[in-house]
């Protein structure tokens, strides 16, 4: 009647433990099919409607031809064609926002 008793808690304890794998299996699964994703979504990430320029204050790129990075200064959205050009524009900000070519 022990024995019976120790196997039936050795079998449930096992069947916790698989469950638990498999729960865990499966949210590495779809961490990884996130992951996965990411790329995809991270190449339309902006657009030019998205921002008030019209051109990268920095390089004077128009934001039509590509937007790699934003940042929101005097309420404005100010794209930029790579993360560099943004660095030089947030360098002196200040004076870089006072370049900017607005859309019309
Ligand atoms: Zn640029």
């Amino acid at each position: 009647m022990k024995i019976k008793l120790i196997i039936t808690s050795i079998l449930f304890s096992f069947i916790f433990f698989s469950c638990d794998h498999i729960k865990q299996h499966l949210a590495e699964a779809k961490k990884d099919t996130m992951q996965m994703e990411m790329p995809k979504t991270d190449s339309v990430k902006y657009t030019a409607a998205m921002v008030d320029n019209a051109k990268d204050a920095t390089c004077g790129m128009p934001v039509a031809a590509g937007i790699e990075d934003t940042v929101h200064y005097n309420n404005k959205v100010i794209g930029f064609c790579s993360k560099e050009c943004k660095d030089d524009f947030m360098k002196d900000a200040k004076k870089n926002f006072a370049t900017i070519e607005w859309k019309k």
